[in-house]
């Protein structure tokens, strides 16, 4: 089959060795000018290990990995310890101890899923991206942004929360990404502001923010819960204003110091959202990862997901050629486990970032009694 995937994250990047594999042409088309290392480390879990394994990268992972959101210190506003992030404390059956349970740097796993594609069979085209899906009874007309059009038998959306292949293909994002009421900004910041190494965080009701040293980089995360604000995803400059703004009454512990170091190129900032629809697959479109079921990076699921969703896919895929067969079963397998995730998000808010100082309270005295 030739294929065009769209969005060189974990998803489409798993997707594109696994069918690359298979003997498939795959293009791999991802509008960043290279694949996106910015952001927190990511967790590989659950059955996304088996899945690393299978496209040879587990060991590279396993060796990479680092211990970062579990195991985070909880702080007052005199930087004083009150407790630690621990697999207890996050809900869900998805966190474990020990080698089941791997978090590495987003490089570390982009670098070795690029390495894992380096197939005759894989296209990887930077600066691309998707502007117009035409389908008729034998295929589709994929036109790219340089203007050229691609006749492939298979379209797959792996392009994120925000998919373009998701809006070609089903409409307006609006019907299907559901904001949790929190939002989420990610920046490097100098590591003389988070001069411990691991993570740090502290909680005023409502407003979240921590510091991880990974060793050689420093990165903020800062949770705020807010209902929707109408902004436009793509402008920065109004991002930085809006976190600038949530957090202008804190001076609470390096809150002021953190916020004032925003103005970095590495700044990722969304509203903390799920993605739900009633099927990810319309005619030869199917979606895999954030575009078809987002769970949040509260859930701690969304690579493992990703790469789980696309092996999925892969494997149903090379049933036979019967791609509405494949795509419905696809949707079948991975619903359980998307549901799961998704629903682990509430109780996880709580604890990362609690509404009121009660709610913080009682995360610290369920931390101290998990500690002791
Ligand atoms: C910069 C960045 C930082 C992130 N940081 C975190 C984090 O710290 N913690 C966390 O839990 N999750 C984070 N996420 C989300 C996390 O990566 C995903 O939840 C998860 O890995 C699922 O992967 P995915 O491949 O489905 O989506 P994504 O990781 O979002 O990958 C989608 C890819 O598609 C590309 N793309 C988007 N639109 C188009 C288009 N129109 N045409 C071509 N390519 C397109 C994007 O550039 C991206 O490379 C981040 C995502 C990004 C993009």
């Amino acid at each position: 089959m030739d294929v065009l995937i769209c969005g060189a994250g974990a998803a489409g990047l798993s997707l594109a060795q696994l069918l690359g594999s298979q003997g498939h042409r795959v293009t791999l088309v991802e509008s960043a000018p290279t694949v996106r290392n910015g952001g927190l480390a990511i967790d590989v879990r659950a059955g996304a290990l088996e899945v690393a394994a299978r496209m040879g990268i587990l060991e590279t992972l396993q060796r990479a990995r680092i211990q970062m959101i579990l195991g985070t210190a909880f702080v007052d506003a005199g930087d004083r310890v009150l407790g630690t992030m621990t697999p207890e404390l996050v809900a869900g059956e998805f966190y474990e101890e020990g080698e089941n349970d791997i978090e590495v740097s987003r490089r570390v796993l982009n670098e070795a899923l690029l390495a894992a594609i380096d197939l005759p069979t894989v296209e990887l085209r930077y600066e691309t991206t998707v502007t117009a899906v035409a389908e008729d009874t034998d295929g589709v007309d994929v036109t790219l942004s340089d203007g050229t059009v691609r006749r492939v038998d298979l379209v797959v959306g792996a392009d994120g929360l925000h998919s373009t292949v998701r809006r070609l293909t089903f409409g307006p994002e609006a019907q299907f990404v559901h904001h949790l009421g929190i939002y989420v900004a990610l920046f490097e910041v100098p590591t003389t502001l988070a001069p411990e190494l691991g993570g740090r965080m502290y909680n005023a009701p409502g407003r979240m923010c921590s510091v991880l040293n990974y060793g050689d980089r420093a990165v903020a995360m800062a949770l705020f819960r807010s209902p929707f604000l109408d902004h436009d995803y793509r402008d920065i400059a109004r991002q930085r204003e809006i976190v600038r703004e949530a957090y202008r009454e804190e001076t609470g512990w390096r809150i002021p110091a953190v916020v004032a170091a925003l103005d970095v190129p590495e700044f990722y900032f969304d509203a903390v959202s799920q993605v739900k629809l009633p099927t990810w697959s319309r005619g030869r479109v199917v979606l895999i990862g954030d575009a078809a079921h987002c769970s949040a990076l509260l859930s701690g699921m969304g690579t493992s997901l990703a790469m789980l969703g696309a092996a999925t896919l892969a494997d149903e895929l090379a049933v036979d050629g019967d791609l509405a067969s494949a795509f419905s079963r696809y949707q079948q397998r991975m619903s359980p486990v998307v549901t799961r995730a998704q629903a682990s998000v509430d109780a996880n808010a709580e604890i990362m970032v609690p509404a009121s100082q009660q709610a913080i309270d009682r995360r610290h005295r369920l931390a101290r009694a998990v500690d002791a």
